[in-house]
């Protein structure tokens, strides 16, 4: 096992009704800006909850926060709330609308140019506004991590930062929050967090048995419930279970300790900049042509996840890592994920675009060995096609 920091000061407030406990959480004087996305809230009863736990405090709304935050909406809300003197922040929504909101607070205490050089130039982050979160969709683990993934839509670029001053203060997962999720958000999330499990624990072997094995719980929970989250969106403890494991998926407790592999986001972030693609759909995309790619490097790990996730144990080595790469495929279509790039549309011109892109911010290596080259990328994603 590697050696290891472990910082998480996320407060989960889990289950039914735990929306009106926010306003123990808040301070009572507290000048909060509620910020939230296209307005599921509104219709799902989550906006009402909220307003009415926050009665007694000071409340200003922004509304409009888009899948894939834009760093152009965000700006404005950072406007809006240095106008308002706003010193805390609420996110209430999905990943994007939490992810937008870490990037507000940041922004707001920047004192460099301009706040995007957080994420183009990596300008550290030395302190932010505080913030809390009422999740409404399972997927990127946003609401207990401390990262967040900006969009700017002039440039086409999708960036990723994090810090130890954008963690939220605390997290509401209330389960029935989702009842209203449209079936392809719930898809989405499944393979969101299976993906995210699987970038912490397909590497290679560090002798850590515990990571490896709440790794695979995880896996193995998000198989089973994943399904039964489709087939009844509206089953409490189904989506309680999905919640938590979307959560445990991406809140630093199975990264610990062991090594990892973000280069199938790093990749996938790509495909969303250029074509708006859904995050998880150029997840399943990158991932099985990735793992296929690397396979001699991973050969230990995947053997051991073709195993014990999907009872693979029959044939060569060979065999049996193919086995396990069509198993991920199966599942992940068996959610309506197609997983090729040519579903959607999207062929080698993009391929060579986004090498192009890496190679001008002058990206020289991804994956846990630092042996994904540019090269490799083009590999990888023309084998997708
Ligand atoms: P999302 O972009 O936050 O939301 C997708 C859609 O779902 C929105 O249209 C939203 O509508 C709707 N929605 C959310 N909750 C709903 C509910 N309860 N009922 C009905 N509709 C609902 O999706 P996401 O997958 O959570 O977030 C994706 C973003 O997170 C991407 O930018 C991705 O790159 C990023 N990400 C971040 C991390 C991280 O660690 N920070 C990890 C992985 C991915 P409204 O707008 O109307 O609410
Ligand atoms: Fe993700």
């Amino acid at each position: 096992m590697n050696n290891f920091t472990f910082y998480n000061p996320v407060k989960i407030l889990f289950g039914k009704g735990q929306i009106a406990s926010i306003k123990n959480e808040i301070p009572a004087n507290a000048r909060i800006m509620m910020t939230y996305g296209g307005g599921s809230i509104k219709k799902n009863g989550v906006y009402e909850q909220v307003k009415e736990a926050l009665k007694d405090h000071t409340v200003l709304e922004f509304e409009g926060i888009e899948p894939n935050p834009h760093y152009e909406t965000l700006m404005q809300a950072v406007e809006i709330a240095k106008r308002h003197q706003i010193d805390f922040f609420l996110a209430v929504g999905g990943g994007s609308v939490i992810d937008g909101t870490k990037f507000i607070v940041a922004a707001m205490n920047y004192e460099g140019g301009d706040p995007w050089e957080i994420l183009s130039i990596k300008a550290p982050v030395t302190s932010a506004v505080p913030f809390g979160a009422i999740l409404t969709l399972p997927a990127t683990g946003s609401e207990m991590n401390s990262g967040s993934v900006i969009t700017r839509v002039e440039t086409q670029e999708k960036l990723a930062f994090g810090s130890p001053f954008t963690f939220p203060k605390f997290s509401v997962l209330d389960p029935e929050t989702t009842f209203t999720l449209p079936l392809r958000q719930i898809s989405n999330g499944i393979v969101d967090a299976y993906t995210h499990v699987l970038e912490q624990y397909l590497t290679y072997p560090v002798n850590a048995p515990l990571q490896d094995r709440m790794a695979e719980s995880v896996l193995l929970t998000l198989k089973e419930e994943g399904p039964k989250a489709l087939q009844n969106p509206q089953d409490y403890d189904v989506m309680a279970n999905f919640m938590w494991c979307a959560t445990m998926a991406l809140n630093g407790v199975i990264r610990v300790g062991v090594p990892t592999d973000w280069a199938t986001h790093y990749i996938a972030h790509e495909l969303t900049a250029l074509h708006g693609i859904d995050h998880a759909r150029t997840l399943a995309v990158v991932l099985p042509s990735l793992l296929r790619y690397k396979q001699e490097s991973k050969k230990a790990k995947l053997l051991q996840y073709g195993e014990r996730v999907w009872g693979v144990n029959a044939g060569t080595e060979d065999e049996r890592i193919e086995a396990t790469i069509q198993a991920t495929i199966a599942f992940f279509e068996s959610l309506d994920i197609r997983t090729r790039l040519s579903d959607y549309e999207v062929g080698e011109d993009t391929v060579k675009a986004i090498v192009q892109r890496f190679h001008e911010r002058g990206v020289k290596d991804l994956g846990e060995r630092s042996d994904i080259q540019i090269e490799d990328i083009e590999e990888i994603l023309m084998k997708s096609i």
